[in-house]
């Protein structure tokens, strides 16, 4: 390379680093565990560097895009939600930015789908009884009981990628699946997927039969007994079908009281003031987070409430968090590899410098105008 690629990484993303120094770049990592302030952010991109990693809790904007004029180049996310990315911004001053989609889509829907069982089983309150030397006796149905997982209906918000692989785990526990997607419907896979159902049925495998099938948003809600959100953050000028307070005090009303909630796409789908109500007000039986509208979560949220601590599980954004998943410096693999193969697309013009082209790049019509 004639000219040294400068990068600033406003996280540790673990050993892809040394790839890029390896590769001959100049790259700068923030030291610290929590995010830098945005103020630091748009020194280093003033400084002239040519791409910039992020995360999730970077607010990037025109702020930072302006900063960067006529020297930043690339913004490599290290996520697969890009909410925090102005994308008209973005656009306005001609800066492709790159993402990390499906090398987290098993890990996050395995994750919700383990969510779902700790939540309806209550796992953490049972290993509570016995940590904390709670268990007396073995009986019937004291102190409680959880509900059963197989053979329940499911309805899953969002098929896109991690939604479907959400429902292969479902079906493994020969679950009935609504789907709902306003925009994306996938029609084949709904056709395999029952086709693998009627097939463990005739083979004598399941007892009953299951099915799937696409269902408007309030028919999935209404008939569910567990309901997993897997959509983007959509705010209103962002979408026809804004996700923001998707979950909000009318929609959760139409779910069964019996019902759970899992949510591990973004924390504002889901309006955590009327979730705390519905929990402590019985309109569900449960819920499973693992995102927020504040992260990490405040001190004060209502969610912490002890009241409804049995019926609330609350992860830390965790959902993608596997060993490979984060840190594999295979860009067919791991968030890392593909995080930094983004931004050498880009920066190395890599498939004949057309944007257009490169798989990672989110704003693929940057230069369209
Ligand atoms: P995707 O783009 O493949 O799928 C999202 C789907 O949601 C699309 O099919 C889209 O049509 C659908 N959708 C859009 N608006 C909708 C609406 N109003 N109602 C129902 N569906 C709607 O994205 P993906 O790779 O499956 O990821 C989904 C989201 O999960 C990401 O955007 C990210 O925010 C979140 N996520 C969270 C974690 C975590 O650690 N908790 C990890 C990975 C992804």
């Amino acid at each position: 390379m004639s000219h040294t690629f400068r990068v600033f990484a406003t996280c540790d993303i673990g050993d892809a680093v040394e790839v890029l120094r390896k590769r001959g770049y100049d790259v700068e990592v923030y030291p610290h565990p929590e995010p830098p302030p945005k103020k630091l952010i748009i020194e280093k991109v003033k400084s002239g560097i040519d791409g910039l990693i992020t995360t999730l809790r970077d607010p990037i904007d025109a702020e930072i895009f302006a900063a960067g004029k006529g020297t930043l180049q690339v913004v490599a996310q290290y996520a697969v939600g890009f909410d925090n990315i102005n994308r008209a911004d973005a656009n306005r001053f001609k800066i492709p930015f790159t993402n990390t989609a499906e090398v987290l889509t098993e890990a996050t829907a395995e994750f919700a789908f383990f969510m779902l069982g700790v939540l309806a089983r209550k796992m953490w309150t049972a290993e509570h009884l016995t940590r904390e030397n709670q268990w007396g006796f073995w009986h019937p149905y004291l102190p409680f009981l959880g509900d059963e997982v197989t053979g329940k209906t499911v309805a899953v918000i969002g098929t896109g990628r991690i939604g479907l692989a959400f429902i292969k785990k479902c079906i493994g526990f020969d679950m009935n699946v609504l789907c709902y997607d306003p925009a994306y419907q996938n029609h084949a896979f709904v056709r395999s997927v029952q086709e693998i159902l009627d097939l463990r049925h005739a083979r004598g495998l399941t007892k009953e039969k299951s099915s799937i099938k696409y269902v408007g948003f309030e028919e999935s809600l209404r008939e569910a007994d567990f309901v997993s959100v897997h959509v983007p953050l959509l705010r209103e000028a962002e979408s026809a079908t804004p996700t923001y307070h998707l979950f909000n005090e009318t929609t959760l009303r139409l779910m069964k009281p019996t019902a759970y909630l899992v949510n591990t796409s973004r924390g504002p789908v889901v309006d955590q003031a009327a979730l705390a109500r519905a929990l402590r007000e019985n309109w569900i039986a449960g819920a499973a987070l693992d995102v927020y509208e504040k992260e990490p979560l405040p001190e004060d949220s209502p969610l912490r409430d002890p009241a409804i601590e049995n019926r609330c599980r609350l992860m830390p954004h965790f959902a993608s968090a596997g060993r490979i998943t984060r840190l594999s410096t295979d860009p067919d693999k791991g968030m890392a590899g593909r995080c930094i193969q983004g931004l050498i697309d880009v920066l190395e013009k890599k498939y004949g410098g057309d944007i257009s082209k490169m798989p990672y790049v989110v704003n693929k019509e940057v230069f369209a105008s």
